[in-house]
């Protein structure tokens, strides 16, 4: 294993027995190699600014080794027993379980979220890869008498081949669990191109995912791994390249726009888990302690860095005081901190730009006549920290309510009619996810019919489940992940009439 200078150090949340064992190299065809520029990118504590590693800066001919290796690993890989990928990531399951509390410290370190989220996460990730080890055995084809009668049809499903997998900063192990299982549950290799601020996990996970293979004998080629600081030298060659048969990305609407239409040169299969604007319903007749529970949850997990982060807050007017009031009061109980120390509930952003993004969306709200209940400011601290904040008297043309802020920031835009609070939420371009709150059954329907969102939180504020579709209506992507759906974005129908 090739593991870099790092220099870590108390502040951080990364124990120097954890720090041993993260790869820093890339990883192509079962072993951690330099990239072959030798050049290196720093990994940074958001908490601290600290930099903790120094990571290989893969590039072009680092992206085309890998997408060598993956290539030539597709064959044995396509044809290995169901079984055989089952138990494998049954295993890769179980490891991660086991090393739990590692994982949530790597996590922690790069990524600034608080060490009880980072668990989370580590749990959230491993159920995908269980659920892809069941589902790996039971993906089934067609076999029927055609209407005609004249003949029959069969319908088998092989694995699309060598995809390549993008993948965001804000949950490092998730968005790499979400992709990789059903990748190899179906068949396919992979190359693995992680995010530049966070590649420490996907190097840590995907080194016990190529031992896993190599102690079973099967192709370690099936997982590559190219960080870099230059996403385009990685994704460019390798989109225009014929061997990639896949593209599975999770990001920003604008890059995954970008990347489609390189895509489509090569008529190339994608998937698209792209950015969200959740409005977050709250009626008249709402429980309003859930309510405030589950605003906190969809609101502030990963100090609101999140695809499904509640951004907008749209409340009946017969309540919008006193929801503002309890909001409140819920943000001010929160704790700004390092996420690996003791109490800290709400972690860093994650760069100074994120910072400077909520500064300005939240200086532009106040301008425009928008009161702060509560935060607005940065804690006095190093690190990217910025206060969780509460914002009344918001119009929905401002940005803090029309963009996704990526921030501990939660606009309150009040209502007056479930016509209007609907035309309010299905006002955006995206579509990932919306959370009502109401204890109107018939409106529970009105909502599931009429929301555009792909996903729909009722009197809850939290959706994600491995075993259930996630993904997103409008330009909040293509595509789903998770549950039953997500292995068919690796698998090829094919239609045999005999
Ligand atoms: P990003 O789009 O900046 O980067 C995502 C990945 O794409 C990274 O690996 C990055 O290095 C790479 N990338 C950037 N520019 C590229 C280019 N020109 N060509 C190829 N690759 C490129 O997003 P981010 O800041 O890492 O993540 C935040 C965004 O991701 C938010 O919009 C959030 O909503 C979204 N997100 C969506 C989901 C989902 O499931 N829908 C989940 C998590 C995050």
């Amino acid at each position: 294993m090739l593991l870099g200078t790092h220099t870590v150090t108390m502040t951080t949340a990364l124990p120097p027995t954890v720090a041993a064992h993260v790869p820093t190299g890339v990883l192509i065809d079962g072993s951690w190699r330099p990239a072959r520029s030798g050049r290196t990118f720093e990994v940074a504590d958001p908490a601290t600014t600290e930099v903790l590693f120094d990571v290989a800066d893969g590039g072009e001919q680092d992206a085309l080794d890998a997408l060598t290796a993956a290539h030539e690993a597709f064959p044995a890989w396509r044809a290995t027993a169901p079984r055989v990928r089952s138990e494998l990531l049954r295993a890769v399951f179980e490891t991660l379980v086991a090393r739990t509390e590692d994982i949530a410290a790597i996590v922690t370190a790069e990524g600034g979220k608080p060490l009880a989220e980072s668990r989370a996460e580590v749990a959230y990730a491993a159920e995908y890869v269980r659920w892809y080890a069941e589902q790996a055995v039971r993906f089934d084809g067609l076999a029927r008498r055609a209407p005609s009668g004249g003949n029959h049809q069969l319908v088998l499903r092989r694995p699309v081949g060598p995809a390549l997998l993008i993948t965001p900063w804000n949950f490092p192990i998730a968005m790499i669990a979400r992709k990789v299982a059903p990748a190899l549950a179906a068949g396919c290799p992979v190359v693995v191109k992680p995010a530049q601020l966070t590649p420490l996990t996907t190097a840590y996970v995907a080194e016990i995912i190529r031992e896993e293979l190599a102690d079973r004998g099967l192709p370690t080629g099936v997982i590559n791994v190219v960080p870099s600081s230059s996403a385009r030298s990685v994704s460019g060659p390798l989109l225009a390249d014929p061997r990639l048969r896949k593209l599975s990305f999770t990001g920003s609407t604008e890059v995954g726009r970008l990347l489609l239409k390189s895509a489509a040169d090569g008529i190339l299969r994608t998937s698209m888990e792209l950015g969200g604007n959740a409005p977050f319903l709250v009626f008249e007749d709402a429980d309003l302690d859930a309510a405030v529970i589950g605003a906190v949850q969809a609101k502030m997990r990963n100090a609101g860095q999140t695809c499904v982060a509640a951004n907008r807050f749209l409340v009946h007017h017969a309540v919008a005081g006193e929801f503002a009031d309890r909001l409140t009061a819920a943000f001010e109980q929160l704790v700004v901190g390092h996420g690996a120390e003791p109490g800290t509930t709400v972690g860093p952003l994650i760069e100074q730009p994120a910072v400077t993004h909520v500064e300005t969306v939240v200086a532009e709200a106040v301008d425009a006549g928008a009161v702060v209940r509560t935060g607005g400011t940065r804690p006095a601290r190093r690190g990217y920290f910025y206060a969780p904040t509460v914002l009344e008297g918001v119009t929905p043309d401002l940005r803090v309510v029309s963009e996704e802020t990526f921030g501990p920031v939660a606009p309150i835009v009040p209502f007056g009619s479930e016509d209007e609070a609907v035309a309010l939420a299905n006002g955006s371009d995206f579509g990932l996810v919306a959370y009502a709150f109401t204890r109107d059954v018939g409106r529970v329907m009105r909502l599931a019919e009429s929301v555009e969102a792909g996903m729909i939180g009722i009197n809850r504020g939290m959706v994600s489940d491995a075993t259930a579709p996630f993904g997103g209506l409008k330009q909040s992507g293509l595509g789903r992940e998770g549950g039953e759906l997500g292995i068919e974005e690796y698998l090829d129908p094919v239609y045999v009439a005999l």
